[in-house]
Parts: C-alpha cells; sequence; structure tokens
C-alpha cells in the first residue's frame, strides 16, 4: 500500500500492526497514510491509564508512545518499594529537570526528577496515595465551565480506580473503590515512632481520622500506598501490562515525539498526527530522522513539563512567545505553559535516644540482605516506609487542612542522605527521625517555556516559590506546627534533639531563610495546560472534552490539566483525571455524580453534608 515508508525503519512493531490496520481501516487520503484512532504521547501515569481505557475498545487502534524504556520485571529499582531514591538523577530514568535560578531562594535552582520510563513518575514516585481534600474539587467546581469536576463528580472516578485493601471495612461508608485497577495497601505503621507521632498529634490537639482518602481527611492517621504485595504498583503495572496483548493495542518505547503534526490542507489547526523519533540506549536523540505516525486523534499526556513544552514546539502556545522563537503560530493559546505550581516541602530531622529508626538498614553491608528477603516479598525492601502522616491547618482560621506530613521512622533526604550528628563532629547519627511538611495552597505561580525550537532542549522552568506573602506566613506556621508536635510527650522517650533545621534557627526570618536554602520540591508540579472555560484567557483545556481550545482532534490529559493542585501528592487526583478523562474522549455518558457524605469543616457544627 502506498504510504508506507512513512512508517517504517525502527517502528517495526508499528508496521506489523499497520500493516494488520491497512485492511480493516484505510489510510487518510490526502496523506496516503495509515492512521491510528488515538495516538497517545507519554507512558506515564495518565497514558497507561488512558492506553487502557481507550483500548478497551476493540475496534479503536491505539498507539502508545513512551521516549523511556520499558519497566523490566527485574529492574529492581522500580519495583522494590525501598529503592525509591535509586532512579533520581539517573538518565536511565529521570528527565533531570532543574528550575531557573528561583528569586525568592537566592537564585537557587531546585531539582526536579520526573519518570522517563515506562509507568513515567508513578514508577520512580514515593508511592504515597492521597486524593487530597473534597473540597479541593468542590474548588474547582466552582469555577466557571468546571461544574462537573466537583467533587461529586470526581470521586465515582477515584472510586473506578481504587481497590481499598486497607481498613477495616473496605468500602469505608461507601466513599472507596473496591475493585479498581490500583489496589492500595496501608501501614502496617508498627514502628513505635509512628505510635508515636499519632499520638503526638491528639496530644498536640489536632484529631485523629480513620481514613485520609475517606469520609475525613483532616486528621492524623496511617497512609495508603501504592504497593501490592510487596512491589511497586505503578499504572504501567496497574494499567497498562494487564492488556499489553491487546491486539489493538501498540506500545513503542524510546521514542520521543518531538512535535504535533498539522498538515491537513483542509483545517491547519487539525492535529494529523505526531513527528518521532527513535531514542538510542540511554535515552539520547539517534541519528535516524523523525518519522511520522498519522492519528484521528492526538492525546497529550506528557506531564505538567512535557505537555506543554510540545504544544509550544507545534505552535500552540502564546503567539507572542512562540513568533519570538520563530516557531509558525497554529493556536494562540496564552495559558500553555501558565499556572505552574508545585508543593515545596522541608525535612523537620530529629535524633532518637533509642534504636529503633530505620537508619540502620542504610548500612551498604545490609543490602544483599534486604534485597533476598524483598525476592520473598519480605522485609524492609517491601514499604515505601511512608506509612503515616497527617492533614491539618496551620492556623483555626483556615477553611480545611493546608498543611500535609510525612512521617519516617528514619532520618534521610530523597538523595538517601542521612544527616550529621548536632554536636559538629561530622558523625552520622546512628537513629533518627522525621517529618516532610509544607503548605499545599501557594498562591505563587510559574511558567513553563521553551527557549529553542530544539526538542532536546528542556523548558525554563520557573515556580517562583516563596514569593507571597501568604507563602511566607503559611512556611512560618508549618515549622512551628511541626515543632510543636514533634516536641509533645508522646516523643519524650525518643527525642534526643532537632537536628534539622536545629535551635539556631527560631524567629521568622531565621525561618524563612533555612526554608529558601533547605527546601526541595515535593515533586508535583501541575497545572500547566489547564481546564477552563473558553473566555479565561488561561484555559487550555475544554472541560467537558479535554479538547486544546482553538485547535481540533488534539488534547491533553496529565497532571498538568488541574485548574488548581490538590491538598496532598498529585499521582491519585491524576489518574482520577486520565479515568474521567477517558469517558469525555470516548463519549460514553459519565459515571453519576456521588453524594455519600464527606467531612467539612468549613460547615458550622464541624459538618457531614
Ligand atoms: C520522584 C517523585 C516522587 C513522587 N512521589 C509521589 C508520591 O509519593 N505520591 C504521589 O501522589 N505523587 C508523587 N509524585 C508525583 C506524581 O508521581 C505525579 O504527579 C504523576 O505521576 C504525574 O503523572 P503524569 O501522567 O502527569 O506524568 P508522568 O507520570 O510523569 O508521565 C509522563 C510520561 O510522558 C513521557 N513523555 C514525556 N514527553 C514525551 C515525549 N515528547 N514523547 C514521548 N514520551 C514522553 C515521560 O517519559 C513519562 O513517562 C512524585 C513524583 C516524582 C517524580
Amino acid at each position: 500500500m502506498a504510504g508506507s515508508g512513512l512508517i517504517a525503519g525502527p517502528f517495526r512493531g508499528v508496521v506489523r500492526r499497520a500493516t494488520r490496520m491497512v485492511e480493516q481501516r484505510g489510510f487518510i487520503e490526502w496523506q496516503n497514510v495509515w492512521v491510528y484512532d488515538y495516538v497517545i504521547v507519554g507512558g506515564g501515569s495518565a497514558g497507561c491509564a488512558l492506553a487502557n481505557r481507550l483500548s478497551a475498545d476493540p475496534s479503536h487502534e491505539v498507539l502508545l508512545i513512551e521516549a523511556g524504556r520499558r519497566d523490566w520485571k527485574w529492574d529492581v529499582f522500580i519495583h522494590m518499594p525501598a529503592a525509591l531514591a535509586f532512579p533520581i538523577g539517573s538518565r536511565f530514568y529521570d528527565w533531570k529537570y532543574e528550575s531557573e535560578p528561583e528569586p525568592h531562594m537566592g537564585g537557587r535552582r531546585v531539582y526536579h526528577a520526573r519518570g522517563k520510563v515506562l509507568g513515567g513518575s508513578s514508577s520512580i514516585n514515593g508511592m504515597i496515595f492521597q486524593r487530597g481534600n473534597p473540597m479541593d474539587y468542590d474548588k474547582w467546581g466552582a469555577m466557571p465551565g468546571l461544574e462537573n469536576w466537583d467533587w461529586r463528580h470526581c470521586l465515582p472516578y477515584f472510586k473506578r480506580m481504587e481497590t481499598t485493601l486497607a481498613g477495616q471495612d473496605p468500602s469505608q461508608d461507601g466513599l472507596r473503590g473496591e475493585d479498581g485497577p490500583l489496589t492500595l495497601e496501608r501501614g502496617p505503621a508498627k514502628n513505635p515512632l509512628f505510635d508515636a507521632w499519632l499520638r503526638a498529634g491528639v496530644e498536640a490537639g489536632f484529631n485523629r481520622t480513620d481514613d485520609v482518602n475517606g469520609h475525613r481527611q483532616e486528621g492524623f492517621a496511617p497512609f495508603d500506598k501504592n504497593v501490592s504485595r510487596g512491589r511497586r504498583l505503578s499504572a504501567a503495572r496497574a494499567y497498562l501490562h494487564p492488556v499489553l496483548d491487546r491486539p489493538n493495542l501498540t506500545l513503542m518505547t524510546r521514542a520521543q515525539v518531538d512535535e504535533v503534526l498539522f498538515d491537513d490542507p483542509n483545517d491547519s489547526t487539525r492535529a494529523t498526527g505526531v513527528s518521532v523519533r527513535k531514542l538510542g540506549l540511554a535515552g539520547r536523540f539517534g541519528r535516524k530522522p523523525a518519522e511520522k505516525v498519522a492519528a484521528r486523534e492526538v492525546v497529550l499526556c506528557g506531564g505538567a513539563f512535557n505537555s506543554p513544552q510540545l504544544l509550544q514546539l507545534s505552535g500552540v502556545g502564546d503567539r507572542e512567545h512562540l513568533e519570538s522563537l520563530g516557531i509558525p503560530v497554529v493556536a494562540h493559546v496564552p495559558g500553555v505553559g501558565e499556572n505552574l505550581q508545585d508543593h515545596l516541602e522541608v525535612y523537620i530531622q530529629y535524633e532518637s535516644k533509642q534504636p529503633v529508626s530505620i537508619q540502620p538498614h542504610l548500612a551498604h553491608w545490609k543490602k544483599p540482605w534486604i534485597g533476598l528477603q524483598w525476592l520473598f516479598r519480605r522485609g524492609p525492601g517491601s514499604s515505601n516506609h511512608f506509612e503515616a502522616g497527617a492533614f491539618v491547618k496551620s492556623n483555626p482560621s483556615e477553611s480545611y487542612p493546608n498543611l500535609m506530613f510525612h512521617f519516617l521512622p528514619i532520618a534521610i533526604r530523597y538523595d538517601g542522605s542521612s544527616p550529621g550528628r548536632p554536636d559538629g563532629s561530622g558523625a552520622k547519627i546512628e537513629h533518627g527521625y522525621q517529618v516532610h511538611v509544607g503548605p499545599m495552597y501557594s498562591d505563587a505561580r510559574g511558567t513553563v517555556k521553551i527557549t529553542s525550537r530544539d526538542p532536546k532542549q528542556h523548558p525554563a522552568v520557573l515556580f517562583n516559590y516563596l514569593s507571597t506573602e501568604q507563602d511566607r506566613r503559611e512556611w512560618i506556621e508549618a515549622v512551628r506546627t511541626a515543632r510543636t508536635i514533634l516536641t509533645q510527650p508522646a516523643f519524650d522517650e525518643f527525642n534526643a534533639g532537632e537536628i534539622s533545621p536545629g535551635p539556631s534557627v527560631e524567629t521568622d526570618q531565621e525561618i524563612m531563610d533555612w526554608v529558601a536554602k533547605d527546601s526541595e520540591t515535593a515533586l508535583h508540579p501541575s497545572c500547566t495546560t489547564r481546564i477552563g472555560a473558553q473566555d479565561d484567557p488561561m484555559s487550555v483545556l475544554d472541560p467537558e472534552t479535554m479538547k486544546v481550545w482553538g485547535t481540533e482532534g488534539l488534547r491533553v490529559v496529565d497532571a498538568g490539566c488541574m485548574p488548581n493542585v490538590s491538598n496532598g501528592n498529585t499521582y491519585a487526583p491524576t489518574m482520577m483525571i486520565a479515568e474521567k478523562a477517558a469517558d469525555l474522549i470516548l463519549g460514553v455518558a459519565p459515571l453519576p455524580p456521588d453524594d455519600t457524605p464527606v467531612y467539612r469543616s468549613d460547615v458550622v457544627g464541624g459538618g457531614r453534608r
């Protein structure tokens, strides 16, 4: 069949599939090439979920293109939960972003890991599962055009994706899912330091809650995790691997899309496919030229940095910005790459008097034993160790929790380094513990902007962390609240002194200086291609279809779609968006809204709705 040369070379699997497709589906007349119904760009968290849902109908030909490599079964750094720090900073797993010099952090660049492997960031993340607060979604729903994105409309999709093993009652008042692809384990939070954490919260005047993802988010509780039977349950493992044998689903890995094509002579705003480059083993561009793949629909699932980058490279973005780089404008959508949000966090670390922390597991000589135990899905290798935490208000005037805490029975940074003793001797502490804390609703906003037409070059990412009055106030409250909890009587038997920030950081100014110097990202970049009403100049996507305004056949589904970041980690909301988007794309009736009551602290009396 004429046109086959356009899909050749390295993409043998595609050619095979295309040969079959051509018999079934014909080809685009004017272009004379074969065409997929859906080309999904990015086999990450949202991309894997969409690949599953869109290919469930065998009449849809779906191609999933992922820049990273496969998440091979033998890859212990992906699948062993406790190995979560290893992929970060490695080009075999990580896109290795860095922010622009942050003006309110002394010009520091903040490192941002992003998954570059099948499963995307869900293959390298901390596996903490947080839906966010129902009031997050009601805030979304109150925005013009987003009536169908309030909590009642999102809850059914959270339930559809979950199998909640945690808690005594799996049905959790009808608020949790029971047979979705994401199996969620909890705890066991057996270390005595977790017990101290949960008791200290109550001593400090906060409440316990049964399930932060259930009726009441606010309070202290064990946390759910994306771990199943001692292995990471990434989006790839949960959604993609079980359906990879579908004949209508093709997976292409180590292939980077560098442009969305708009070459329909009859409609210059219609996406007709993508241009793809095969990458080398180390994830770099090879010498082979880009290949064209034709699609009726292109769905970008590249995440909050890569999707706006790809849109801008393809001529969709702010006219002035694109023209300054000599990129022909397909659609003037000024919100592309704007509204960037994230969570920043600090570690507040203590030395432990008692030898109860999991610090000794860091010893190199113990690793073979931990690995061996993990082969039988036992031992410290089979947990992410983020087994408990809390959601609290930093002051009583907040309408719902604005601080999230993760408690760890170890003092360690994300890069795996442990702190030195506070006496300045340079010796490493033997036992410690820490909380991660940071404000959840910073009103700082940043941007993702390409600075060249070269798809190999990362876009410039600027967060403007700590740039607002609200941000600074909440940071001071966050650090003070953490210290209040960690110095409650429940910790007396463990507390051998604060290591970080340490007693020299006391005044508001000292706290802010330390936060600017020591904080790290909680790795939740989002909101750069947000849904919103068409007359909102910063809206990028139609909330009823996920289509990019001003274009045809082009949609975005990933963490960038959120209008505002959720109160908690961002994986679960991203997966909920993917589940809901699948129905919107397929045009099937959405799941009916769910009115199961939830706790709302802004309602007088503490309120059930
Ligand atoms: C280290 C780390 C720890 C985290 N910890 C947690 C946690 O514990 N809990 C939590 O809820 N959230 C956590 N997060 C955040 C969460 O994982 C993300 O918000 C979520 O996974 C984002 O999903 P996504 O689909 O938007 O993007 P991703 O999952 O990142 O997927 C994007 C995919 O697109 C691919 N891609 C990008 N551009 C192209 C292109 N041009 N061509 C082809 N493929 C492309 C990428 O390689 C990637 O696979 C963490 C994130 C990181 C990085």
